[in-house]
């Protein structure tokens, strides 16, 4: 049974007051397909707009079974201890399968999702882009008007998806298992140039000489690749999710990479960055939605040179528009 409908004044208050039931139901809200939803949403996210921007947007992103799960319930448990105010959009790997959202026989992050300092948010990807919610930036910007200061994403690396994250967020945190050939498939996969940070997950027991290995060898070849404009060479640490090692090192490097990037402009520069993506991701989507609406089933074979056809549809469109 559907709930009472909010109006738009009540989400508001709600977000503002900080509530996980309205956060929860204003994700709904925005990830619904239907029209009316649409335009309730996008009156809401409009008004929220001044209180958004507040947060350190994380990603986390490494292949399945590299310890996501584990360590973001470890690591939002450090960041709550730390009064922080934590929200994860997490990926629900049974969705990919099923297109379902029931949770398989193990729920993950448990407990991190009963910490009053924690919202744990499992999304249904429906397959967009590898990993990444196709709402995920209005996703972030309501965690942000409800007051979480840490905002985590985290995407399944197939490297389609950290891309896609890259635009959404301030900082992506790779994680990598050492001796599984990882190191050398981030760098051809160009991963690493996304990557502001790397940690070596699961140094614990015997892996922990490997994983200290594997950081030495990683974070020597960082320094010979160098890291584009930022200034910011991506550190390579290591880390355990299961005996909770590691993690203040982690968040030390996310700190000094704002501050770095608060003091020298790039901080901002990203910020507006990810605006100008989301923008032009917009409008493509509008042109797309919008463009349908013209086509003529007739003109759908390859009768006409497509790239014509679409130049005459954005004519018409305009024709329209005057
Ligand atoms: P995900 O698919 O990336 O989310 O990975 P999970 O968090 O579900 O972990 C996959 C497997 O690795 C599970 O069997 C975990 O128990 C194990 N695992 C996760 N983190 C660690 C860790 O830090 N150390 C060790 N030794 N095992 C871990």
């Amino acid at each position: 049974m559907r709930a009472e409908q909010l109006s738009t004044q009540q989400y508001r208050e709600g977000l503002l007051a900080g509530s996980p039931v309205v956060l929860a139901r204003a994700i709904t809200l925005v990830e619904s397909q239907l029209e009316s939803d649409q335009t309730q949403a996008n009156e809401l996210l409009e008004s929220l707009l001044l209180f958004a921007g507040r947060s350190a947007r994380i990603a986390i992103s490494g292949v399945p079974g590299v310890g996501k799960s584990t360590f973001i319930e470890s690591f939002g448990k450090y960041l709550t201890s730390q009064q922080h105010k934590v929200a994860v959009l997490a990926v629900d790997p049974t969705s990919m399968k099923t297109r379902g959202s029931i949770l398989g026989d193990k729920t993950r992050m448990d407990e991190l999702s009963k910490d009053p300092g924690a919202f744990v948010r499992p999304t249904a990807t429906g397959g967009h882009l590898g990993g990444v919610a196709g709402k995920t930036r209005e996703s972030i910007l309501l965690c942000e008007a409800a007051g979480y200061d840490i905002i985590i994403v985290e995407t399944v690396g197939v490297g389609q998806s950290e891309i896609a994250v890259k635009g959404m967020v301030d900082f992506v945190l790779l994680l990598m298992l050492a001796g599984a050939g990882d190191e050398l498939q981030g760098i051809k996969k160009g991963i690493i140039e996304i990557a502001d940070g790397i940690a070596i997950n699961k140094a614990d027991g015997d892996n922990l000489p490997m994983a200290k290995r594997a950081q030495a060898d990683l974070q020597h070849a960082l320094h010979l690749l160098g890291h584009g404009d930022t200034g910011w060479t991506p550190k390579v640490l290591t880390c355990s999710g299961v005996t909770k090692t590691g993690l203040d090192e982690i968040w030390k490097m996310i700190v000094a990479f704002k501050e770095q990037g608060e003091s020298n402009g790039t901080w901002t520069l990203n910020r507006n960055r990810q605006h100008q993506v989301w923008m032009e991701e917009s409008l493509n989507e509008i042109i797309l939605r919008e463009s349908k609406k013209y086509l003529d089933p007739k003109d759908g074979g390859f009768s006409e040179y497509p790239p014509s056809a679409a130049l005459r549809l954005w004519k018409e469109m305009l024709a329209r528009l005057k």
